[in-house]
């Protein structure tokens, strides 16, 4: 079983019980690696992402501990290709949210509309 590395759980702290559990159990059955980027995040950082265009709100769910991000490890190697992420979505994070009861709370970026975020998964009360 493969599990995330030292990095990835340092990235976790501070981030809501039920999203750690569900990134660590997608990490154990998903076919294809993945690794935390970032969890919890300062509103000080999130007006920088702003203001460099790389992210759209001050109102993110990172801000709250109720979202993570992740990236996409094939052959150990970072991929940003989205087919990548949303395989890991689809066969990692799903079941193991169905499987955690979770399901009609978790909100996936690659499935949004507007400006797809691959690495996005958020958790709604
Ligand atoms: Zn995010």
């Amino acid at each position: 079983m493969t599990k995330l590395n030292a990095t990835s759980l340092t990235r976790l702290r501070g981030v809501d019980p039920n999203l750690i559990a569900l990134a660590k159990k997608a990490r154990e059955i998903s076919p294809i690696p993945f690794e935390i980027t970032e969890g919890l995040r300062t509103a000080e950082r999130q007006r920088y992402l702003v203001k460099t265009g790389k992210s759209r709100t001050l109102k993110s769910y990172h801000l709250r501990g109720k979202a993570i991000d992740f990236v996409a490890m094939p052959s150990g190697k970072v991929s940003w290709d989205l087919k990548d992420y949303k395989t890991i979505v689809e066969k990692a994070f799903k079941p193991a949210a169905k499987a955690l009861g979770l399901s009609d709370r978790i909100v996936y970026g690659i499935y949004w509309k507007s400006i797809v975020d691959g690495p996005h998964v958020e958790i709604h009360d």
